[in-house]
């Protein structure tokens, strides 16, 4: 399983994500780059056998914790019906 918290800034949280001033559209593209990267590693992990696992920043630490220790127990298949993951905002 790989586990990401995806900053809010670096990653370009749509309720977050506030362009600088200074020099805006090189903080888009760089942002744009970056979530671009962020698919594109997630796909390669997913294509390897990975499950991957993404939340915000802001995303409560709780809530976070528990969808992922949902998706631990079914992979070990302890018969434990966990919630759904659905991830919080
Ligand atoms: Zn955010």
């Amino acid at each position: 399983m790989a586990v990401f918290i995806d900053g809010c800034f670096w990653h370009g949280c749509a309720k977050h994500f506030v362009p600088p001033k200074a020099n805006a559209d090189y903080w888009r593209l760089k942002i744009a780059r970056n979530r671009e990267r962020d698919a594109d590693t997630s796909a390669i992990l997913e294509s390897d056998g990975w499950t991957v696992l993404r939340f915000w920043e802001h995303e409560d630490p709780r809530k976070v914790a528990v969808i992922i220790a949902g998706v631990v127990r079914r992979a070990q298949g302890d018969g434990a019906r966990p919630a759904a993951p659905t991830a919080g905002d």
